[in-house]
């Protein structure tokens, strides 16, 4: 089949979390399987900084096209290189006024967010793109709410143009909580008729809601675990949109994201002092003591190392961490946090760190080497998230030995089996499900506690390490959805 991919981010070019993740490897997997993929990508700053550092090539595919839409035009430049470790082709289309931000997702430099406008007019890129490069896909896939918009394109008469006419669209949720909304009167630079400003169309209580467009016009629609598919079904997760969910239930299907694990693998990772695999874990210990050493934290045999790799904000639990995490230390256990986002979080962990020197280290920021080696050099993952739509956290410490301390919810239902006391055969973590500081530590100090018996540790961390996470097998179910065979 042929497969076009519209999304906002692509790891490594410009990644602010999952969505880049899964970009950056699903197509991959899936032209193993035969298909052929072609992926669009918008070309922000990081992305150009990343191809003048890399050196990777990149070539104009077009020459500047003038791009009219709704009540307004714009100009894209389209530019074409491959999907980083693979020949597939990637086109990035340059709009400087649009894309060249400081940050993937900044407003404009004076404040006002054209987020709309700008992933509009990439949606229109994608199709104008299309049609001048001669790219007939038989699927559009679509991610998350900046590009929800090509679904509702296709389906408000995109078929009847040459490129389009056998194009079913797939749409896949990443995270349900960023749903694209605007005022009512920026509709009318969506450029659809106006039928499509009703309750069963981008509307959603007087605003325009790009997240639900996507769900109702796409052909098929996924979320990225089985579990979360399950919980945005009710009103605690599903953020306004549940009802709308619900009732298409029908083409709605979860498929578990993979993990890139030829990156993420401890036997030959490049980031790592030492390498090992589930049945030699020595070169874990000398991750350890590196990792400590780069921490400035003192050698202490037999003390867990607690670690907290995350964006900070409310999603990942940061309110349920902040009241314990001292407790934990005062409990014997060492930590060590890397994260940025809301300022409020990063000076609480930060307060923490420098208040327990001895015990804790914080880094403030966002550093992909050094994850890798904390993923390697900690014994357990905190990872007490609010929501999680799938969460890569926990099966990056799964396939490197850490044992993951989780709240059930969402994808960490799926890829976590908490230990309980008898199901060491199979158990690969520790679990806890209400949304409380109390019962997070609880859970990390189960795993303080096993920490101590070093044979069922060494259990658990084989069955962390045997777990399968592949795109491999994932990419199987799309399929499975490309062929509407689910
Ligand atoms: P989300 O997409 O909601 O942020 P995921 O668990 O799906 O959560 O993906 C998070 C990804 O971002 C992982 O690859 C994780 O290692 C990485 N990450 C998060 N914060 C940082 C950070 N401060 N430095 C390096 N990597 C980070």
């Amino acid at each position: 089949m042929r497969l076009l991919f519209a999304t906002a981010e692509v790891s490594p070019i410009a990644k602010t979390g999952g969505l880049g993740d899964v970009c950056g490897s699903l197509p991959k997997a899936l032209a193993k399987l035969g298909h052929e993929v072609a992926v669009f990508m918008p070309f922000h700053r990081q992305a150009r900084e990343w191809f003048a550092q890399s050196g990777a090539p990149l070539e104009p595919a077009l020459p500047t096209t003038q791009i009219p839409w709704a009540n307004w035009a714009a100009e894209a430049t389209y530019l074409r290189s491959t999907l980083p470790g693979s020949d597939l082709p990637l086109y990035l289309v340059a709009n400087d006024h649009f894309f060249d931000r400081v940050q993937i997702y900044a407003p404009r430099a004076d404040g006002y967010d054209d987020a709309i406008e700008r992933f509009a007019f990439f949606c229109r890129a994608v199709i104008e793109g299309c049609e001048l490069l001669g790219i007939a896909p038989d699927i559009l896939h679509a991610h998350d709410w900046h590009t929800a918009l090509l679904p509702v394109y296709l389906h408000s008469g995109l078929r009847g143009s040459g490129p389009f006419r056998n194009t079913r669209s797939v749409f896949t949720i990443h995270n349900l909580n960023y749903q694209g909304i605007g005022r009512a009167t920026q509709f009318a630079s969506l450029g659809l008729h106006s039928r499509y400003w009703a309750p069963d169309g981008v509307e959603h209580y007087g605003e325009v809601n790009l997240m639900k467009g996507g769900i109702i016009f796409a052909d098929q629609v996924t979320t990225v675990s089985p579990n979360y598919a399950r919980e945005i079904q009710l009103p605690a997760y599903g953020a306004g949109l549940d009802g709308v969910v619900r009732s298409l239930s029908f083409k709605l299907t979860g498929i578990l994201n993979g993990i890139d694990v030829e990156r993420w693998n401890p036997a030959d990772d490049p980031d790592l002092p030492s390498h090992y695999d589930g049945d030699r874990l020595n070169g874990k210990a000398l991750c350890k003591r590196a990792l400590l050493r780069e921490a400035k934290l003192r050698l202490r045999p037999k003390t867990p190392l607690l670690c907290f790799i995350s964006r900070l904000v409310d999603q990942k639990g940061v309110d349920l961490l902040v009241p314990v995490l001292g407790r934990m230390l005062r409990a014997g256990a060492y930590a060590v946090v890397l994260g940025s986002g809301e300022a409020r979080y990063e000076r609480a962990l930060a307060q923490i760190g420098a208040e327990n020197e001895e015990r804790c280290r914080v880094w403030i920021g966002f550093d992909d080497a050094l994850s890798h080696r904390i993923y390697a050099g900690a014994d357990m993952l905190l990872m007490p998230s609010i929501y999680e739509p799938c969460g890569l956290n926990q099966m990056y410490a799964l396939r490197y030995g850490t044992l993951p301390v989780v709240r059930l919810t969402g994808g960490l239902v799926d890829t976590v089996v908490p230990f309980d006391g008898t199901n060491e055969e199979e158990a690969d973590g520790f679990g806890f499900s209400a949304t409380g500081s109390e019962e997070l530590y609880t859970a990390a100090w189960l795993g303080m506690l096993n920490y101590r018996d070093s044979r069922v540790w060494r259990r658990l961390q084989r069955n962390a390490m045997a777990a399968d996470f592949s795109w491999d097998r994932s990419a199987g179910e799309y399929e499975l959805v490309y062929r509407h065979e689910v």
